[in-house]
């Protein structure tokens, strides 16, 4: 049916997508997209840490 169509348009258009990976998504980036960044944040922080570590040292 006509109504069932829009009715589906309406509700994929409310619906957020992932930003990332570009699946449908309750949020701007899914979970797994979510994991993902931090894991590279942390991984990416990490790897500042070290290296500044030698050279900023203690407050
Ligand atoms: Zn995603």
């Amino acid at each position: 049916m006509a109504n069932e169509t829009e009715k589906k348009d309406k509700e994929k258009g409310k619906k957020h997508v992932c930003s990332i990976c570009a699946r449908p998504s309750d949020t701007a980036i899914c979970h797994a997209c979510e994991d993902k960044i931090r894991g590279e944040a942390l991984e990416h922080k990490h790897d500042v840490d070290k290296a500044g570590r030698t050279d900023s040292g203690r407050r």
